[in-house]
């Protein structure tokens, strides 16, 4: 009985698309494995998923499938999952002395969610307010890109992003928004194709009404080139 009620809790769990923890569960042996290993083996596994659906891999079309997904997730969706593909902490003396909001804004995000395993498509904005050390601003989108490369829920994502600036810039003044559609939600389950997902983290100063209005105003800028 206690087995049945933990299962169909968990279950309820992953359809309400609730995360458990801000950093991403990770097993202990992790990377014991090597990218190629774990490619091997999720050849076959992705094989046995097919063959049980109970397609024809010898077909021409379905043949290279197993290979190209494997692949797929260990080099490049589930990349960001490898501490050795984060993005190097390089930072620069801000010399301008350039003390206001910096936003970078309508960063494209690709990440899947955990739940589902079916793609999450938006746009992050990251802002931060320099204390004397600045970051290239390709360096935002590559944290938002590493971190967006799990499977993932975005509550998480979201915390993960201002985690890591706060920790390169060493300050506690970072924010993100993020604005996705979840494919779980839009093409499955309830079938929404509207709807998407707003998440927040504030930081330092941007817990501050007047700050985090401003962030905010940016982010509305309707930015035209
Ligand atoms: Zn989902």
């Amino acid at each position: 009985m206690k087995i049945e009620s933990d299962f169909n809790d968990i279950d309820a769990l992953g359809d309400d698309h609730v995360g458990t923890s801000s950093d991403t569960p990770m097993r202990a042996d992790a990377f014991k494995l090597s990218g190629k290993e774990k490619i091997d083996i999720i050849k076959d596994d992705v094989r046995h998923i097919m063959e049980t659906l109970g397609l024809d891999l010898t077909d021409d079309s379905l043949k290279g499938t197993p290979n190209r997904v494997a692949k797929m997730f260990v080099n490049e969706i589930f990349g960001g999952l490898d501490p050795e593909k984060k993005p190097s902490a390089s930072t620069f003396d801000n010399k301008y002395k350039y003390g206001e909001m910096l936003v970078e804004k309508n960063i494209t995000v690709y990440s899947t969610c955990e739940h589902h395993l079916l793609p999450i498509v938006g746009r992050a904005h990251v802002a931060y307010i320099s204390n004397g050390t600045v970051v290239g601003l390709s360096k935002m989108n590559r944290i938002v890109d590493y971190y967006a490369k799990r499977p993932q829920v975005q509550e998480r994502l979201t915390i993960q992003i201002v985690k890591e600036l706060q920790n390169v810039l060493g300050t506690e003044d970072v924010a993100c928004v993020i604005d996705a559609k979840h494919l779980c939600v839009n093409s499955r389950g309830i079938r929404d194709i509207e709807s998407s997902t707003v998440t927040s983290e504030f930081g330092g100063k941007f817990k501050e009404k007047e700050t985090r209005r401003e962030f905010l105003d940016y982010i509305q800028l309707d930015t035209q080139f």
